[in-house]
């Protein structure tokens, strides 16, 4: 994948080039403010629709189609080709892995703004499906791509943590439960709205 070619929603062409952190494209002259990387892996099972979502039209250049064999050879990939300013469009969150990888290593401490109806925070052990998607954000924080006090976790209906696996993270619920609303354990749509 390259930073600096990507197609153009516009005229569909492979001229688009990297200006900066932005894309102009070469054939039409249209400029975006980020390269688009699509993830069409869903990493669990019954994912397919979540896989041909990545395929989803969005009017961003596209800098490049991820599709490998492992998650961790995808997250590899991603974090390696990630645009100066990326749209990754995944696939399930397990495409957020790369994405905060790449990102973190360009700053010195990065925040993540994680809006999801879970928390992500499942390791094998505690996960009932096993499914991988429900394991990114807890991927990032034990590999250390992010420090805990450094994620909000916004939308979330449960943490989706009942079982084992909880040692590590104890302190990361605590801290994402505050923040979850300012009387409970639950923000929906409709109380933010009125909030
Ligand atoms: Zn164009």
């Amino acid at each position: 994948m390259s930073r600096l070619r990507a197609r153009c929603p516009s005229c569909r062409t492979l001229t688009a080039v990297a200006v900066g952190p932005e894309y102009q494209c070469h054939s039409c002259g249209a400029e975006f403010a980020a390269g688009l990387v699509r993830v069409p892996r869903a990493w669990g099972t019954g994912g397919e629709a979540m896989a041909a979502a990545a395929w989803l039209d969005l009017p961003y250049p596209e800098a490049g189609v991820i599709e490998e064999e492992s998650l961790h050879e995808q997250t590899l990939a991603l974090a390696v080709g990630l645009p100066e300013r990326p749209l990754v469009l995944g696939g399930c969150c397990c495409s957020h892995v790369g994405a905060v990888e790449g990102l973190a290593r360009r700053t010195d401490r990065l925040a993540v703004v994680w809006i999801d109806a879970h928390g992500d925070l499942n390791t094998p052990a505690s996960s009932p499906s096993g499914n991988a998607w429900g394991m990114p954000l807890r991927m990032l924080l034990d590999g250390g791509a992010v420090r805990a006090e450094d994620v909000a976790l916004v939308a979330a209906r449960n943490l989706g943590m009942e079982g084992v696996g909880l040692e590590i993270s104890e302190e990361y619920i605590a801290l994402a439960k505050s923040r979850l609303s300012p009387s409970g354990n639950r923000v929906s749509y409709s109380e933010r709205r009125n909030a």
